[in-house]
């Protein structure tokens, strides 16, 4: 690890670090008077009526949250176009003032004058940057770092601005549709913590925990516990491919289990503590060969099995979320890098 990756990593601890700091100015858009929220009106200041925040732009935009690195829609853009603010519309970056940072985030080296306010972050050290316009959090601005001319850099959560290519500045209306999901199966030991990862994840929309990959039909834990049914424990995971990728997915899935032990994780033993992965498409299972392939590559001996997606049996209620009910239970899931490089499929 060379120092300038050391650094950007200290970076992103950092930035992940940082919480919740109290919710700025909510302002939902503007309702006309029977309650309604307009379509495509225009609003008097020539801004495009935005639909409401789902929760997690809620998460980002209200409540100064951070999406994860290399994660957002627009940290890989370079279409030409004006970004507009998420929450009111106001115009805040063009294309032209973005660059290639490699830090996960989009960046700009300048705004539109009068468009983005800053000031000091409560974490004392770094400048916070909001939409002049509505006090909407964008994130954080940097200089010194040499990165352009500007020595400037706006480093922008992609959920809290949307991108507007030219001419289209009153049209687009999103999150408005529900966005189409696609889904993954895993099978990394324990449920429990496998799924709790996974539903942690920005982009993804539900994770279930589940049997999977054996003989029986609508097994119970008790039956899966034997061995007997061949089936495994199971996580599957619904997600929105336009906010987080299937190779994101799949290496955090590689991250979060040891993939090199047989039917056992920790003190887990037996078939249905496989690793496995499911996978529902051919492009599915090339990623998790290519990734198979990594790891490989670099001394670990994966046994993690690569299976066709069959019927899947959701789990007992009981086993949903349960890491998140029972938040006394140590996880034996815990992450551990084994990626060098990000996912290059976005
Ligand atoms: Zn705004």
């Amino acid at each position: 690890m060379n120092i300038t990756r050391i650094l950007l990593v200290a970076g992103l601890i950092l930035w992940s670090a940082s919480g919740c700091q109290g919710a700025p100015t909510d302002q939902p858009p503007k309702r006309s008077d029977d309650g309604k929220t307009p379509e495509t009106t225009m609003t008097k200041n020539d801004k495009p009526a935005m639909p409401p925040l789902n929760d997690e732009e809620k998460r980002v935009i209200l409540h100064k949250g951070t999406e994860r690195a290399f994660t957002g829609k627009y940290w890989n853009h370079f279409a030409e176009g004006v970004y507009i603010c998420r929450n009111c519309g106001a115009e805040l970056y063009t294309s032209k003032s973005k660059f290639r940072s490699e830090c996960g985030w989009p960046s700009f080296d300048d705004e539109i004058p009068g468009a983005v306010k800053r000031q000091a972050d409560a974490d004392g050290r770094r400048t916070e940057i909001l939409c002049a316009a509505c006090g909407g959090h964008l994130g954080h601005v940097f200089e010194g770092e040499r990165m352009t001319p500007r020595n400037t850099r706006h480093c922008v959560n992609s959920i809290s601005i949307v991108f507007m290519p030219p001419g289209q500045k009153s049209q687009t209306q999103p999150a408005s549709q529900p966005a189409k999901t696609e889904q993954a199966i895993f099978a990394g030991g324990c449920f429990w913590g496998v799924e709790h990862h996974l539903e942690h994840t920005p982009g993804v929309r539900k994770a279930e925990s589940g049997y999977t990959g054996g003989t029986t039909r609508n097994p119970t834990y008790r039956e899966v516990c034997t061995g007997k049914t061949g089936h495994a424990e199971a996580v599957r995971v619904t997600y929105d491919p336009t906010q987080v990728s299937y190779e994101q997915l799949a290496r955090l899935f590689f991250e979060t289990h040891d993939p090199t032990t047989a039917n056992r994780q920790g003190p887990d033993v037996g078939t249905q503590y496989r690793s496995a992965v499911f996978y529902a498409t051919p492009e599915q299972k090339a990623t998790a060969e290519k990734l198979i392939a990594l790891l490989k590559a670099k001394g670990y001996k994966v046994v993690t099995q690569l299976q066709p997606a069959g019927e899947f049996y959701v789990a007992e209620d009981y086993h949903q979320d349960y890491l998140d009910k029972h938040p006394d239970r140590p996880s034996c899931h815990v992450r551990v890098e084994r990626f060098d490089t990000p996912a290059t499929d976005q």
